[in-house]
């Protein structure tokens, strides 16, 4: 089962003690992170000129998909063979951040009606399971699809009771925690897959 907020805070006084600071991650690197310090104050950064929209992975003119290269394989939770579930390459700092796929290139709005449905009780299922989950305190739902032409969204499960670790900002701390052990993030991804597949499709984790 995932770790109570008394053990995550544990490991992180283990690492940095109680008043110190984990290391920030590599995302303030991206162009797209919007903070910076200057003489000593946390501001925005100061906003870029128009630009070209990117083209995102697998479109026409984009770099090729790594999806359909199979850049996913080793990375399937559950399937079947409209929907693919997976997870990150290794642990994270949240309890579980699973991401569920279209096989096929199509987005939020281009679904037909039977998809679509499909798609709400997918997520619907996917967040019953996760945050019935021990310490797990809520399950918070992502599109953004910049990124790749398959229609993906994010299912972030944060520690339950974890202070600060909430809304949007529990994806930011996905990242900068220290990862969850792997026998602890492996027994709750089997958790997920067998149940998923007790609806339908294959369990792979
Ligand atoms: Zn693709």
């Amino acid at each position: 089962m995932p770790e109570s907020a008394d053990e995550v805070y544990a490991r992180v006084v283990a690492a940095v003690g109680p008043e110190g600071r984990l290391p920030a991650p590599p995302v303030r690197e991206w162009d797209a992170f919007p903070w910076e310090a200057v003489d000593g104050h946390v501001v925005p950064k100061v906003l870029p000129a128009p630009g070209d929209e990117r083209i995102r992975d697998g479109e026409d003119g984009g770099r090729p998909c790594p999806v359909c290269s199979g850049g996913l394989a080793d990375r399937v939770v559950w399937e079947n063979e409209y929907w693919v579930v997976t997870r990150d390459e290794k642990p994270t700092g949240l309890p579980l951040v699973l991401t569920l796929w279209t096989r096929e290139h199509i987005d939020v709005g281009d679904l037909d009606d039977e998809h679509a449905g499909e798609l709400g009780k997918m997520a619907n299922r996917m967040v019953r399971i996760m945050q019935g989950l021990p310490n797990v305190g809520r399950v918070h739902v992502n599109r953004w699809g910049d990124g790749c032409a398959h229609l993906h969204v994010w299912f972030f499960a944060r520690t339950k009771g974890l202070a600060n670790v909430v809304g949007s900002y529990a994806v930011e701390w996905d990242e900068i925690l220290p990862p969850v052990p792997e026998d602890v993030w492996r027994a709750d991804l089997h958790t997920v897959a067998t149940k998923l597949a007790n609806w339908d499709g294959h369990a792979r984790a």
